[in-house]
């Protein structure tokens, strides 16, 4: 497998200014901190974590929709924060997205087609009669009928605009699509329709996705790997099947106990993770995940952990075995 996708060191830095003295710099949201992974062609990669741990601001910044602080986004090689002009649309066309509602992300004064057709003509590809064939060939591939191109977004349902959102990235044939939580504003029941078309799409045109999801209960079904973030950092990256059956960081041992039991007579084995998460314009010293952490000691409270063999805890050798128990198996 080759690698699409390199991200190194990345930090997004966003300073907050008092109201009144605009000038004064009165603090700092560190929404990413230092984040480094790799993605595969082909792959997927889920980023999981909390609401606020940075992982729509890390999808943000692959996709160059804002500048990083530092570091560097490399795509085939080549670092996207310095491109310009024509090189940067080439990525833009190369790097599509999936959003997370697609009620809001539906132009309703557009067609199906016309939102379809559109990411078709910013890149200038085809011409209106050959957009039109190939909108028609999108839909058939999202299992839309092609006459619903005459539609508006309006007419469908949450799951049938997802559909339409899928086609719509994959008309300009990107390599990466990112995917910020797909199936979060979705009804259960069509959730895992949207993550198995997902998969097909995936092995039908070789995509790697980064998908972004809150819970790991629905990358369960999708991942390849995934990376655990919290406060702006990768706690925890791995083989999906590895972090599951083996969580080594304690907050991908809670995020993992989280997960509701099947079995409804083994629900008081779950622990439920104490406290809130800190605010990322304070971020505790030390592991920043010590105030909340169960195995918390002393180093923990002074030393940032480095991730070390995909896991960011001084104590990863050492904490006995998780013991979560986590059944429905894995697909
Ligand atoms: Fe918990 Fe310490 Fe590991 Fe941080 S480094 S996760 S506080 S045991
Ligand atoms: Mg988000």
């Amino acid at each position: 497998m080759s690698v699409l996708l390199e991200v190194e060191n990345l930090a997004k830095h966003y300073p907050v200014r008092n109201g009144a003295i605009l000038a004064r710099q009165v603090g700092l949201v560190r929404a990413v901190d230092g984040v480094s992974f790799t993605l595969n062609r082909g792959e997927t990669l889920a980023l999981v974590g909390e609401s606020g741990c940075g992982k729509s601001t890390t999808a943000r910044l692959v996709l160059r929709l804002i500048e990083p602080t530092t570091g560097a986004v490399k795509f085939k090689g080549t670092d996207i924060t310095t491109l310009d002009g024509a090189t940067l649309k080439g990525f833009r066309r190369n790097a599509q997205i999936v959003f997370q509602d697609p009620y809001a992300s539906l132009n309703p004064r557009y067609t199906v087609g016309q939102t379809i057709s559109e990411p078709m003509e910013v890149h200038n590809i085809g011409d209106a009669a050959s957009r039109k064939a190939r909108v028609e060939e999108l839909l058939k591939l999202v299992g839309l009928a092609p006459y619903h191109a005459q539609r508006y977004g309006h007419e469908f349902s949450g799951g049938q605009r997802q559909r339409i959102g899928i086609a719509r990235a994959l008309a300009v044939e990107p390599d990466l699509v990112v995917c910020d939580e797909p199936v979060s504003a979705l009804d259960v029941s069509i959730q895992a329709q949207v993550v198995n078309l997902l998969r097909d799409l995936q092995r039908r045109l070789g995509l790697a996705y980064l998908f972004i999801a809150h819970d790991l209960a629905v990358v369960k079904h999708v991942a390849d790997r995934i990376a655990v973030m919290y406060l702006g950092r990768i706690v925890e990256i791995g083989e999906k099947r590895a972090l599951f059956s083996n969580p080594r960081h304690p907050y991908t041992r809670a995020l993992l106990a989280a997960i509701p039991h099947p079995d409804p007579s083994r629900k008081g084995r779950v622990t439920p993770l104490g406290g809130d998460v800190p605010s990322p314009m304070n971020i505790p010293p030390g592991c920043r995940f010590h105030t909340r952490c169960p195995f918390a000691q002393d180093i923990c409270r002074q030393q940032d952990p480095v991730l070390k063999n995909g896991v960011a805890c001084h104590l990863a050798d050492e904490l006995p075995p998780a013991g979560v128990d986590f059944a429905g198996g894995l697909a």
